[in-house]
C-alpha cells in the first residue's frame, strides 16, 4: 500500500483505478457486496450557524426556512421501513434549545418503537442533550468536523465558530455510547493534500465507527470564494479518492457514498461504492422540501419522490453487481469490535 500522501496524489487514469480497485477489494472483505441504506430526513433548514460554503447559513436570506413536526419525521420513518430501510437518518441544521431537544426526544422515542436504526446529524450541542437523545433510542450520530486542520476550519467559519467545540462534542458522543462518525469536506479552497491525509489520520485517531464525507460544492448564495475553482470531474475524484484511501486505512468502519458525489456525475455514488464506500442515504423528505435543503449548487433528485429514490437505487446496484441489506440496520462493525474488546 502506498502512503496515503501517496494515495491522494495519485493522477493518472490506471493508477486511480488500481486504487479504486484495491479499496473495493478490502470493502468486499470484510463486509462483502453489500450496501447499507438509511433513509434521509431533512427535518430541517433552520441553522443557527453561518459556516462560509453553506447554502443553508443563518445569513442567506433567500431560503424560505422549514421545520417538520414530530408526526412528518415519524411519518417518513415509517414509509423508510415500509420500503426496507431499517434505519434512517434525523438531519437539519443546527439548533440548541430545550423546545427542540424535546421535540427530538418524542421523535426518537417514537421512531425507536419501530424497531429502526437511528442517526441523529443535528450539529453541536452540550453532552447532556446527547446523552438524553442516546437514552431515547438513537443509536448512531454523525457530526463531520468538516476539516481537521484547526487553522483552515477558521478560514472557513466566523469567528464565534468554535473547531474545538466540535471536536469536544465528537468526544461526548463517543462518552454517550453512539456509533460515532464525522467527515470532511474535500476540495475546500486553500486545503492540501497533506491535509487530506491528516484528515484520515484525525479519522484514525478519534477511532470512529462511521465517515460521512463528500466534495466541497459552491453555492452561488455562500460567500465562500475559490481563486482556482476545481473542475466537477477533478471534485468527484478528489472524492474517490478520500473513500479509497480511508477505506484501506480503516477496513471495518461504515463509509458513506455522498449525495454529493451524484451532484457531480450521474453515477458519482455507485463509483463512491466501487471505491470502497458501503453506505447509502436515499432522500424520504417530501419533494416540497427537498429544494429549500439545497446546501450545495446542483442537489441531485429534488423532483423525485422516496418511491422512484428506492426503484432507481435498486436498478442501479444491480448494474455494478452490490445489492441493498433491505431488513437491516447495518450497524458499524468496528463499533461492535471496540464495544466486545472493552469487556475483555
Ligand atoms: N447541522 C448539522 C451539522 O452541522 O453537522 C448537519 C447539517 S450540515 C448542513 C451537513 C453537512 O453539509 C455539513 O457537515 C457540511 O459538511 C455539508 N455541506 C454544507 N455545505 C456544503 C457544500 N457547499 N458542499 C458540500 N458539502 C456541504
Amino acid at each position: 500500500m502506498n502512503s496515503l500522501e501517496e494515495m491522494l496524489a495519485l493522477e493518472r487514469p490506471d493508477e486511480l483505478q488500481a486504487l479504486y480497485a484495491e479499496a473495493y477489494a478490502a470493502k468486499l472483505k470484510t463486509i462483502g457486496p453489500k450496501v447499507s441504506v438509511r433513509g434521509l430526513i431533512e427535518a430541517g433548514n433552520v441553522c443557527a450557524k453561518d459556516c462560509y460554503y453553506c447554502g443553508i447559513r443563518r445569513s442567506n436570506a433567500k431560503v424560505e426556512r422549514y421545520l417538520l413536526d414530530e408526526d412528518e419525521m415519524v411519518r417518513l420513518a415509517e414509509l423508510a421501513k415500509s420500503f426496507g430501510y431499517q434505519s434512517v437518518v434525523i438531519q437539519s441544521g443546527e439548533i440548541e434549545s430545550e423546545e427542540h431537544t424535546r421535540l427530538i426526544e418524542r421523535t426518537v422515542k417514537r421512531i425507536a418503537a419501530l424497531d429502526m436504526g437511528l442517526t441523529l446529524s443535528l450539529g453541536e450541542q452540550e453532552e447532556e442533550v446527547y446523552r438524553r437523545w442516546r437514552e431515547a433510542g438513537a443509536t448512531r450520530y454523525l457530526l463531520r468536523i468538516e476539516t481537521s486542520d484547526e487553522k483552515l476550519y477558521s478560514r472557513l467559519h466566523p469567528a464565534s465558530h468554535s473547531w474545538r467545540r466540535r471536536l469536544e462534542c465528537l468526544r461526548s458522543l463517543r462518552r454517550c455510547d453512539y456509533q460515532v462518525g464525522t467527515g470532511v469536506m474535500c476540495g475546500l479552497p486553500g486545503q492540501t493534500t497533506a491535509d487530506l491525509a491528516d484528515d484520515i489520520r484525525f479519522f484514525a485517531d478519534e477511532d470512529v465507527d462511521m465517515i460521512g464525507m463528500g466534495p466541497y460544492i459552491p453555492h452561488p448564495d455562500a460567500p465562500l470564494m475559490e481563486e482556482h475553482p476545481l473542475t466537477a470531474a477533478e471534485r468527484l475524484t478528489l472524492g474517490l479518492k478520500m473513500i479509497a484511501a480511508t477505506r484501506l486505512t480503516l477496513p471495518k468502519i461504515n463509509i458513506a457514498a455522498a449525495t454529493a458525489l451524484q451532484a457531480l456525475a450521474d453515477d458519482g455514488r455507485e463509483q463512491g461504492l466501487k471505491a470502497g464506500a458501503n453506505v447509502l442515504m436515499p432522500n424520504i423528505t417530501g419533494v416540497k422540501y427537498r429544494k429549500q435543503y439545497q446546501l450545495y449548487a446542483g442537489k441531485p433528485c429534488t423532483g423525485e419522490n422516496a418511491e422512484l429514490c428506492r426503484q432507481c437505487l435498486d436498478r442501479r446496484l444491480a448494474a455494478i453487481g452490490e445489492h441493498i441489506l433491505y431488513g437491516e440496520r447495518g450497524d458499524s462493525l468496528r463499533y461492535f469490535e471496540r464495544c466486545k474488546n472493552a469487556q475483555r
